[in-house]
């Protein structure tokens, strides 16, 4: 019997933690949060019966005190309820399923307890990397990616070998192959329109934008240690490889399946072991093609900015991170156009004064007042 607790369980990948969960029979659940959706939270606390509910909204949080006052459930509320759900003494693991930096500090508390993390918040590695990383490994918390494709490389380093190049597939998001004036007056049902995955709002934008890839070269220099130089992006429209890892000898292993989060989520919690799951097995027959182009990288700038950041460094990233959420924000509230999105990021980077070895209260600080700027 694994007991987890899942950060964000009312998100796309947080419901898909308890659908595999509830699959495997043997997986109990600590505690759960969510920002503000306490209707799903509710159901969720009901039929999980975890110890510890959060909810980051303060408001919310009384209101669902309320409604489940008949429960075993503690509910607790904001950043520090956030911190007790992934700190709780019974959760052996923490599905970290929080979007944004919101991720960081519950993450960087359960690490301290020693907790090991089913990391789908790449926030947490690329604004604070360095410090999670290093933290992790005095603490001994394994960090097991549920991302698609670091799951992927790291399925395909599980037999060991020297890694010489990592090469991160991207699917290239709803507008692939358009151009710059063709994404001028992009709507955001458009930008929401992801060909292959079925996503959050804020991951869906980031993918149209190539940001999404951005951030996660970031994430994999951190999860495996490895430079930029060695790590590639090829646009696979299928989403059928994963991701590949070339070892020194030239042999590339790869790793595929039906773009289907639940595979990677379910690795994540039954790993090291291999246990039947049910997602459905790949039929090689009714695959016509799998195809790989070069990102355009002058049209999804994003791209090229993100990997700049993430080679620049020290708080470089998370001024990457914040910009870009607050912009996304934007975007979607209708506020600003989908070009302008990169430009925002742009601008932000180009004016920042990078601090080399940020603290943690340091990238917190900082992420807040790039947001307030832009959002104001
Ligand atoms: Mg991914």
């Amino acid at each position: 019997m694994k007991t987890i607790s899942v950060l964000g369980s009312t998100g796309s990948i947080g419901t898909q933690t308890l659908e595999v969960a509830e699959h495997l029979g043997n997986v109990k659940i600590a505690g759960l949060s969510t920002n503000r959706n306490i209707k799903l939270l509710e159901e969720q606390i009901r039929r999980f019966k975890p110890e510890i509910a959060a909810v980051a909204d303060e408001k919310a949080a009384l209101d669902l005190k309320v409604s489940v006052a008949d429960t075993n459930t503690k509910v607790v509320s904001g950043v520090d309820g956030l911190c007790q759900v992934s700190t709780h003494k019974k959760a052996g693991s923490v599905v970290t399923s929080i979007v944004g930096i919101a991720g960081l500090i519950p993450t960087n508390a359960a690490i301290d307890e020693g907790k090991d993390i089913l990391l789908a918040n790449k926030e947490t590695l690329v604004t604070a990397g360095d410090i999670i990383m290093k933290k992790a490994e005095e603490k001994g918390a394994s960090i097991i990616p549920v991302d698609s494709e670091h799951s992927a490389i790291f399925q395909c380093m599980q037999g060991g070998g020297a890694v010489d190049r990592i090469i991160l597939t991207a699917s290239g998001g709803s507008f692939f192959g358009r151009k710059k004036h063709e994404l001028e007056n992009v709507t955001v049902d458009e930008a929401l329109a992801h060909p292959n995955w079925s996503m959050g709002k804020k991951i869906t934008i980031d993918s149209a934008t190539l940001m999404n890839k951005g951030l996660e070269v970031i994430e994999a220099h951190h999860l495996f240690g490895i430079d930029y130089d060695n790590i590639e992006v090829v646009i696979h429209r299928e989403s059928i490889i994963h991701s590949m890892v070339e070892f020194t000898d030239g042999s590339i292993l790869a790793q595929l399946g039906y773009p289907d989060m639940r595979l990677p989520i379910h690795y994540a919690i039954c790993y090291p072991e291999r246990v039947s799951s049910i997602v459905e097995r790949m039929d090689f027959k009714k695959l016509s093609k799998l195809s790989f182009a070069q990102p355009d990288v002058d049209t999804f700038r994003l791209l090229s900015l993100a990997v700049w950041a993430g080679v620049h460094g020290g708080t470089m990233p998370t001024v990457l991170n914040a910009a870009n959420e607050a912009a996304v924000e934007l975007f979607l509230e209708g506020k600003i156009k989908f070009l302008e999105i990169a430009e925002i990021v742009e601008k932000h980077l180009q004016k920042h004064k990078k601090i080399i070895n940020p603290s943690l209260s340091e990238i917190i600080d900082l992420d807040r007042q790039i947001k307030e700027e832009i959002l104001r």
